[in-house]
């Protein structure tokens, strides 16, 4: 898309729709925002959400048709070749395509197939009101995801009433959070399921997940049963509220002289603060040590030259971090960690894995066509150099992905890191069934991905690769739980 100034009038920039191919086009005008009044900008940017449903209808309409295409252009079946992807070959197809052209995870991907296949079949008139631009795409989304929790043959009836519940008797178009309060109600009212029969699917849903976060940091969600939920968070919030009463009284009856300087002193802990410490003692005990009733299972990656740099062999981590000049560290399944953080945690390791290779190839662990299966040694470097799953946009941890030999053993691949990639069962199998593929572009981990519909994508060594190439070594600490299973829970 390009943004010209029209040259006889500078009021009224055009967009062309020039990098959208012979697909998209025509020209958009709008007047310079500078030059308007309020009103009048206000008027624009409502403007601009007329234009962008028009556009999201669109982008629905065309992803829906991927789907569809793809399972037309696609080859018969081989009978004899194993059913994968729960025989929805064409739909996980399609996912992948409209992930990796649009740069979006395969979940938003999943969510904007699906969307779009009911919104163009039993949803249209969802659809029309958003292209016509009487809803916006946010107002779409909370009918469809209301819709979906109905057995399906009351869709329709719902997202009638619910196109009519977009606006308030006035006449005024209700926000997409009132919206689903509204439906909220009505869902109640058409739900022809019992509440207990409800809760037997949604507990189908439940589960706990984990995001990275900056700076250090991560989320873990949980979605629970409600019964489960509430006391878990209620026994925190006890904890917390104990802890933060027992400060609070250590701090009014401080011995005189004790006190710390003014200005010293660090911010009392919010009750959040306190319910977060009391999650991460009741599991791990407090502190990683293992006395709770999980054992940390940690990897953490240091580049070796920062170790050797001014550390004694015999106690690589007795120091302080500022003493060893530690820079960066990589905590497997994360991502960059502070050298505090690195340093206690490699100090609780018995043992050190040394990965003395050269990171810009790791060409001297490779055994060729001795084994199939890559030693400990190859499997770590392995992990170390890709971290996640090699899939363009996959970030599915190492420890969660399968080795792929990239060209088959039976067909004379070798056991050697240019022929070596680690991905996920779901890649694997897209792999596996020829439907994309990719080949080595170097020694170093660099991959060239081919789509099913010819389109080529390129994914790099891992962040942690990059570190350990600054120092071209690396070295991995696994603390001794690390290469146990965990104790399973009784359940
Ligand atoms: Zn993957």
């Amino acid at each position: 898309m390009q943004t010209e100034l029209a040259a006889d009038d500078v009021w009224f920039p055009a967009v062309r729709f020039a990098d959208g191919g012979p697909l998209l086009g025509g020209e958009v005008s709008y007047p310079l925002p500078s030059f308007l009044t309020a009103d009048e900008a206000l008027g624009l940017a409502q403007s601009a959400d007329r234009l962008i449903a028009w556009a999201t209808a669109m982008k629905m309409r065309a992803v829906a048709r991927v789907e569809e295409a793809v399972a037309e252009e696609m080859p018969p079946r081989d009978g004899s070749q194993p059913m994968r992807f729960g025989g929805e070959e064409a739909h996980a197809l399609a996912v992948t395509e409209v992930a990796t052209a649009c740069a979006v995870s395969e979940g938003s991907a999943a969510q904007s197939v699906n969307d779009a296949v009911e919104l163009t079949t039993c949803q249209w008139e969802v659809l029309e009101a958003v292209e016509e631009g009487k809803i916006s795409p946010a107002h779409a989304r909370v009918i469809l995801e209301q819709a979906r929790s109905l057995p399906a043959a009351h869709h329709g009836e719902f997202s009638r009433i619910a196109l009519l519940r977009t606006r308030t008797r006035q006449g005024r178009l209700r926000t997409a959070v009132e919206l689903r309060t509204s439906l909220r109600r009505l869902r109640e009212r058409l739900h022809p399921e019992s509440l207990s029969s409800r809760k037997a699917s949604a507990r189908r849903e439940r589960g706990v997940w984990f995001t990275p976060e900056r700076d250090g940091m991560c989320t873990i969600t949980a979605y629970l049963p409600a019964e489960a939920g509430l006391p878990i968070f209620n026994g925190l919030d006890r904890d917390a509220r104990l802890a933060s009463a027992r400060a609070a009284e250590a701090d009014t009856y401080q011995v005189p002289g004790t006190a710390a300087a003014p200005g010293s002193r660090t911010p009392p802990r919010t009750l959040p603060e306190y319910r977060a410490d009391a999650l991460a003692y009741r599991l791990l005990g407090g502190s990683s040590e293992g006395i709770g009733p999980f054992r940390p299972e940690v990897v953490v990656t240091i580049p070796v030259g920062q170790v050797l740099a001014g550390v004694p062999a015999a106690a690589p981590f007795a120091h302080e971090a500022g003493a060893t000049g530690l820079r960066t560290a990589e905590l497997q399944g994360y991502g960059p960690i502070d050298a505090d953080t690195a340093l206690r945690l490699a100090a609780l390791a018995p043992n050190w894995h040394r990965l003395f290779t050269d990171f810009s190839t790791g060409q001297a662990l490779g055994v060729g066509r001795t084994a199939y299966r890559p030693p400990q040694a190859l499997l770590r470097y392995l992990h170390s150099r890709d971290g996640t799953c090699r899939f363009p946009g996959c970030a599915r941890p190492a420890r969660g992905c399968e080795v792929d030999h990239t060209i088959e053993w039976q067909d004379g691949g070798h056991t050697e890191p240019g022929n070596l990639a680690l991905l996920c069962r779901r890649h694997h199998a897209l792999k596996s069934i020829g439907a994309w593929s990719y080949e080595h572009l170097s020694h170093g981990g660099d991959l060239r991905w081919r789509s099913a519909l010819g389109r080529t994508y390129s994914t790099g060594a891992a962040d942690a690769g990059a570190v350990d190439r600054d120092a071209g070594r690396a070295e991995t600490a696994e603390p001794a739980s690390a290469a146990k299973p965990p104790v399973p829970p009784p359940f």
